[in-house]
């Protein structure tokens, strides 16, 4: 059993900015870094649109700068990855993965949000043997190699744009005729020579043998039933919100986000808080992130004092 104040979920932006906050404000805040420490950030390369880095920043030493801030303003940041939550009771407890039950007064959910799968039992067969749901993690496997990356919004265009630059070939299989990516990530693909889009596209199958994947058939909006060779499949469909602990128990959207007061980072229980990609489908970028993060540290001493 462990007792504080303050407990944050979450090791990207949103806690590590939280913790900041909350640390300084003498909460000394526990905070756990779940199952992905640095979050969603560290499946990227360079970030270039984090204001105060006019040549970019690498997306590990920022996010290692942001844990080493938290902690040297005395943030106890642990490993470890909520299991259970308890929001009925007072105070809030929180079941850790290694047995630990933590007791807190306030609650900051910083829980960030995971990579979806298309569902296939294919894709499942072939994860980690050439399925992959991070270009930058794993496109070094991929040198000179052909690979495809499903998807056409902002995050399957990065992947893309990333794996061109290792690749032969890089295909985007894509279920509409139009990309819901920004403008720049759109000319960026599409000025990438060795990027072919397959339009109207969806995945039947991932192919492979013992060595891993080989190759995807893919069905045409015409009908068309035809395979492309590749040795890497990478998904860029998107993210789901990690809130699975707390389902009955907070207010969550339809997709499972929380739900918070408009302006702030007020959950439908008091005293408990969110902050980051877990309450916003909408903008999920590093910064903003860091901003709720902010946010949630600030009402919860608001909270506290009151
Ligand atoms: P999005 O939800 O924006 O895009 C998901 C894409 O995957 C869409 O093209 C969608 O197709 C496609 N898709 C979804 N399900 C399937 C399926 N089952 N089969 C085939 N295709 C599918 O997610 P992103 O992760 O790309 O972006 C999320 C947010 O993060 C956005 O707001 C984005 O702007 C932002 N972002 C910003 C970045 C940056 O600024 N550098 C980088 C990455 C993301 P359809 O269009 O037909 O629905």
């Amino acid at each position: 059993m462990s007792q504080t104040r303050c407990l944050i979920l979450g090791g990207g932006p949103a806690g590590y900015t939280a913790a900041i906050y909350a640390s300084r404000a003498g909460l000394a805040p526990v905070l756990y870094e779940g199952m992905e420490p640095g979050g969603q950030l560290t499946t990227t390369t360079v970030v270039e649109n984090y204001p105060g880095f006019s040549s970019g920043v690498d997306a590990n030493t920022l996010v290692g700068e942001m844990r080493a801030q938290a902690a040297s303003f005395g943030a106890d940041i642990r490993r470890g990855t909520a299991v259970k939550a308890e929001l009925g009771v007072r105070p809030f407890r929180i079941s850790i993965d290694d047995g630990t039950v933590v007791e807190s007064e306030v609650l900051i959910i910083a829980t960030g949000a995971t990579a979806r799968y298309l569902g296939l039992p294919s894709e499942q067969k072939f994860r980690g043997l050439g399925v992959s749901a991070c270009a930058t993690c794993d496109g070094f496997f991929y040198r000179k190699k052909r690979v495809a990356v499903v998807g056409g919004g902002d995050s399957a265009c990065e992947e893309a744009s990333y794996l061109s630059g290792l690749c032969s070939k890089v295909y985007m299989i894509v279920r509409r005729d139009v990309l819901r990516a920004s403008k720049a990530m759109q000319q960026k693909v599409m000025s990438r020579e060795n990027i072919e889009i397959l339009w109207n596209c969806n995945t039947q199958e991932v192919l492979g043998d013992a060595s891993g994947v080989t190759g995807v058939r893919l069905l045409r909006k015409d009908g068309e039933v035809f395979d492309i060779e590749v040795d890497g499949f990478f998904l860029g469909i998107g993210h789901h919100p990690n809130t699975e602990i707390f389902e009955g128990q907070l207010k969550l959207d339809e997709n499972g986000y929380i739900v918070t007061v408009p302006g702030t980072s007020l959950t439908s229980v008091e005293g408990v808080f969110a902050a980051g990609d877990v309450q916003d489908p909408r903008y999920r970028q590093a910064i903003t992130a860091a901003a709720s993060g902010c946010k949630a540290a600030l009402d919860v001493e608001k909270y506290l004092a009151q």
